[in-house]
């Protein structure tokens, strides 16, 4: 038995029908970038997130780049952030200039420890970057709290997490600004490079919007230095046609977690916990264990693949090793890298699979 990791394969053939008579028109059109696709792609993302402004772009890491801009954040500014994130949290901040300023995370949920938070604020601190690692928020109350206390905008980087939800409210619709990526092993994935960026505030809305094209007011006239970093339509199409199923994958998702923990209930691994007042999407199922690399190898013999979410802390990285962080800073983002592994996960794991899975992790007397 051949087990797959996210099985982007059985996604296509769900839709294939749909997605290859929508690429195949969009070729026919040549109406490749922006567009009615775009648009309607908007306006449902809008709807599905109860956001009230929700502009589609290039990658999730073009959508945190392009909220970051829109924020006026730069050189000389700090934002705190996860070191336990993919790069692009942190990177986007630097490329603009802007300092980033990590706070250890909660081994809870592995987000942002909230109570750390306060600590590292300083004068120059514009804004708080918050990730929902793995699919599930973090304490979004508390650190609007905090923002509103110290003045500060909070960001909800949510690449893993998008359709995920703090008190009964997606995400996406939390924050001054919420971004997501469509990245096809996201969630929500298209077929090659995608992002959104949600606001509730027009003029947000209308300037991200416009530092997507350019910063462009009209065409060719431009208000400010912006990116190209537009959605294309072929992409749009295909996220439409998924969004409509997309409630039904959080669903299933949300099962393989609860069959997981099932079978794996009474071994010696730490099982993902899903906190009070959040819905996780489950982007990833992320367990911990000190004996990781063995039960790499022994899931690996057995044909399962795993992946480990993040095996460094970005204080550690040598990109950021100009920051001066050492090792020791932050020991429960080192704790996490050195212990996570995350087990297949998609929304078409049979009990069976993970029935096979949870027997080699348990077979290894842990
Ligand atoms: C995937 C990811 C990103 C970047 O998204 P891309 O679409 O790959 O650019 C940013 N932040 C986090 C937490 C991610 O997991």
């Amino acid at each position: 038995m051949k087990i797959d990791f996210a099985n982007l394969k059985k996604a296509h053939l769900e839709h294939k029908a749909e997605v290859e008579e929508a690429v195949l028109r969009i070729c026919r059109n040549a109406n490749y970038i922006m567009g009615d696709e775009v648009e309607s792609l908007e306006q449902e993302l809008a709807e599905f997130t109860n956001s009230k402004y929700a502009i589609t772009c290039s990658s999730g890491s073009s959508a945190l780049l392009l909220a970051l801009m829109a924020l006026d954040l730069k050189a000389g500014d700090e934002v705190i952030t996860t070191p336990f994130t993919f790069i692009a949290t942190a990177e986007m901040i630097a490329l603009l200039g802007i300092k980033p300023v990590f706070v250890d995370i909660s081994l809870e949920d592995y987000n942002l420890d909230c109570d750390l938070v306060k600590n590292a604020i300083t004068p120059k601190t514009k804004a708080i970057l918050a990730v929902s690692l793995y699919g599930q928020p973090p304490n979004i109350e508390k650190l609007e709290q905090i923002c509103k206390k110290e003045n500060l905008k909070l960001i909800i980087d949510g690449a893993q997490s998008f359709g995920s939800e703090f008190h009964q409210k997606k995400d996406s619709s939390l924050g001054t600004i919420a971004t997501t990526s469509f990245f096809p092993a996201k969630p929500l994935g298209c077929y090659g490079d995608g992002g959104a960026v949600f606001t509730q505030e027009e003029s947000l809305a209308k300037k991200i919007a416009s530092l997507r094209l350019h910063g462009q007011k009209v065409r060719y006239i431009h208000q400010y230095i912006g990116i190209g970093g537009r959605l294309d339509a072929i992409q749009a199409a295909i996220l439409r046609i998924k969004l409509r199923s997309f409630a039904q994958d959080i669903a299933r998702r949300n099962q393989v977690a609860k069959t997981y923990d099932k079978y794996l209930r009474g071994s010696n691994v730490i099982l993902p916990k899903v906190l009070e007042g959040r819905k996780s999407v489950f982007a990833q199922y992320t367990i911990r264990t000190q004996k990781r690399e063995a039960l790499q190898e022994k899931l690996k013999q057995n044909g399962i693949p795993s992946a480990i979410h993040y095996p460094l802390g970005l204080h550690l990285q040598e990109c950021f090793a100009n920051l001066g962080y050492k090792k020791g800073d932050f020991p429960n983002t080192e704790l996490a890298s050195a212990e996570v592994l995350s087990l297949p996960m998609n929304p078409y794991l049979s009990e069976s699979e993970i029935k096979t899975i949870a027997q080699v992790i348990l077979d290894k007397g842990e």
